[in-house]
């Protein structure tokens, strides 16, 4: 099975990945992990891509869609993947569908992480002040990051919404309770 797991920044999407990870054996493919990955090794796209992510645009789409389709062609992704953070433009999501069509698969299910921004910002800011805060979570960025999911992403509800694949989980509830939401949704999914 093939999951996109979608949502603005900090609704979630990494925790409840892990957690199909763990429970349904599927790999969490998230291009944020992948490219903070690469800047952390050093390595020439990794120099690329730093300033991007540390003002929170978005890298160009041919380099995501490069790392998901090399990634993707891994033996652990033969059952499926979550995909978290990826697609975030129409673009990558049309490339995303070609790449599987190519693969004889496609894209299952797409679950929606609904979440109220104000609540996403108060998230950062208690990140911050526990010190568990990425390089990236700092208020200015963080509304930086909300602008553009909101111009650049959102419309990919509308895409996948036509496609009839999207499942609404209130991502506002305890992480146990979207945990479950989830399941539900996948196994009546089946
Ligand atoms: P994330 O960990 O998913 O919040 O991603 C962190 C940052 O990595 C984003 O703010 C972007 O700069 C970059 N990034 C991650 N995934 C993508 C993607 N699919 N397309 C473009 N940029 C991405």
């Amino acid at each position: 099975m093939n999951i996109v797991l979608f949502g603005p920044p900090g609704a979630g999407k990494g925790t409840q990945a892990k957690v199909l990870t763990e429970k349904r054996g599927l790999p969490q493919l998230s291009t944020g992990d992948m490219l903070r990955a690469e800047i952390a090794a050093g390595s020439p796209l990794g120099q690329k891509v730093e300033g991007i992510l540390a003002k929170g645009d978005l890298v160009p789409d041919a380099t995501v869609i490069d790392i998901i389709a090399n990634r993707y062609d891994r033996p652990d992704c033969a059952k499926g993947a979550v995909f978290d953070g990826f697609p975030r433009t129409i673009a990558q999501a049309e490339a995303l569908d070609a790449m599987l069509a190519k693969r004889v698969k496609k894209i299952d299910v797409v679950i929606e992480l609904k979440v109220d921004e104000a609540i996403l910002l108060g998230r950062v800011e208690q990140r911050i002040k526990e010190g568990t805060a990425r390089a990236d979570d700092n208020p200015v960025t963080v509304k930086n990051r909300l602008g553009v999911y909101r111009n650049q992403t959102a419309p990919l509800l509308d895409y996948y919404g036509k496609q009839g694949k999207v499942i609404t989980v209130n991502g506002m509830a305890p992480i146990d309770d979207v945990t479950r939401a989830i399941a539900a949704a996948l196994d009546k999914h089946r």
